[in-house]
């Protein structure tokens, strides 16, 4: 190792408290420093080189250092980084608000910035207890799916149903009704009864709370922390059904799967479904720069208008609401998905993963291969007939992850499912790559660690 390396390391466990990170395990460990990324490859203090397999925790979209967006931020560099969106507009977040609404579900007309997935959530559901409350009604109730994620602010884990995250902050979060999401490798039936068993379990929350539920908060068609579960088709329409005849708000939370992760721009768009809320996030600059956006409809925006004695603002903002550099990132993010025709090129890239998840499937302790366009996950089971899985300690799926880097490639597991989630712009050598590493790993090394005892 070289000095520089071992002096970063020891730095960083001297000072950093790393993200969901067991800091005991942290410190007994040697860290991989990345000092540089070019295009879909990290490259660390040591100048080794890694694929980026999950796009930088699922934020990157063209590749890292890609030219046009770093001549963006340089460019906005040269006029302005950051100036408040509290009383003062700015000529990058209108113009990326106005270019988010051009491509979004239809009916979506107004952008509310943050920074953050977990504060885009957190907006949402604050906005849709106040556009309830604005019009003289008490709505303080969710509905939620089980295994969901929406990020780490208090708001949002109410909102989200992972135990292993959460159930430490029960006493600190709101009541929320939480409904099984349809996840068929773990139900005892038909794909058609779980997907309807699950829309049943909602139906019959509505039924009775309709009057108190502010909104259904979903991940669209993936859910994606909670292991890579693909919902069945038909579910998100379905829900969107529900939402309309019960009359509450539907908040879809884009931020893993927006700007072209499941093959279209936005996952709704698959199942034709117009959002009252959106949240976008991940992805929005194209993994440059912490930027969120929480987008309404014309009706919820209309709900807070009022004279200044009624109260109906919406007080919520953060400093660095709608920071330019953010913006300008975003604006060249979403210009090269026109200049490369980005969402159209992803058929054969989405049809690669489908061939390799084929052939892993086959494999000892593979027990189930899920995949949305270019988001997939491989479930590692101890037994492939009881669907048993591992336990925790074991922690399988980092190791196997592990096992991949000396090959080349950075991949980070859900518990033990592996998480396949490049760059969408990943050129087909890089992927092919990628794919083979992930194969051979699976097929070579799984079986060792998992005997091991
Ligand atoms: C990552 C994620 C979040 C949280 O985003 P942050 O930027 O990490 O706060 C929220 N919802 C979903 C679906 C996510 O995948």
């Amino acid at each position: 190792m070289k000095p520089r390396t071992k002096r970063l390391a020891r730095t960083d466990k001297d000072f950093v408290w790393h993200p969901f990170t067991p800091m005991k395990d942290w410190l007994a460990d040697e860290p991989v420093v990345i000092e540089a990324g070019e295009g879909f490859t990290l490259i660390d203090t040591e100048g080794r080189r890694y694929i980026d397999g999950v796009s930088s925790l699922w934020c990157n979209v063209h590749g890292h250092r890609v030219a046009a967006i770093d001549r963006a931020i340089h460019e906005q560099l040269d006029r302005i980084a950051h100036s408040t969106l509290l009383g003062l507009a700015q000529s990058r977040s209108a113009e990326l608000a106005e270019r988010l609404v051009r491509i979004a579900p239809r009916g979506l007309a107004k952008v509310f910035y943050s920074d953050s997935g977990a504060t885009a959530v957190e907006i949402a559901l604050k906005m849709a207890y106040q556009f309830w409350h604005n019009q003289g009604r008490d709505r303080s109730e969710f509905i939620a799916l089980s295994d969901s994620y929406h990020g780490d602010t208090i708001g949002s884990v109410s909102l989200g149903g992972m135990p292993l995250f959460h159930s430490i902050f029960g006493p600190l979060l709101f009541k929320t009704h939480f409904v099984p999401g349809p996840h068929p490798y773990r139900f005892e039936g038909t794909t058609d009864e779980c997907l309807r068993f699950s829309l049943e379990r909602m139906e019959a929350v509505l039924k009775t709370r309709a009057e108190r539920i502010a909104a259904v908060v979903v991940e669209p068609l993936v859910q994606g922390a909670g292991g890579m579960l693909v919902h069945p088709a038909g579910f998100l329409k379905a829900v969107r059904k529900l939402t309309r005849r019960y009359d509450v708000l539907l908040i879809v939370d884009e931020v893993a799967t927006g700007f072209g992760r499941t093959g279209r721009m936005f996952a709704c768009e698959h199942e034709g479904v117009c959002p009252d809320l959106m949240c976008l996030a991940k992805g929005l600059t194209g993994g440059y720069l912490p930027l969120a956006a929480t987008l309404t409809t014309q009706e919820v925006f209309d709900a807070f208008l009022g004279e200044a004695h009624e109260h109906k603002t919406f007080y919520h903002g953060h400093t660095y609401t709608g920071n330019a550099l953010g913006c300008a990132a975003a604006l060249a993010s979403l210009d090269l998905f026109d200049s490369t025709s980005l969402i159209a090129s992803l058929g054969p890239k989405i049809e690669r993963i489908a061939q390799a998840l084929r052939r892993l499937s086959k494999l000892e302790y593979v027990g189930d291969v899920r995949q949305c366009g270019l988001m997939a996950g491989v479930e590692i089971v101890r037994d492939k007939t009881t669907r048993e899985g591992f336990p925790y300690e074991r922690r399988l799926g980092t190791r196997v992850c592990e096992a991949m880097r000396p090959k080349g490639v950075m991949l980070r597991p859900l518990s033990d499912v592996i998480v396949l989630m490049p760059p969408i712009a990943i050129d087909l050598p890089t992927l092919d790559r990628l794919l083979a590493i992930v194969e051979e790993t699976l097929a070579k090394d799984l079986p060792r660690l998992a005997r091991e005892a």
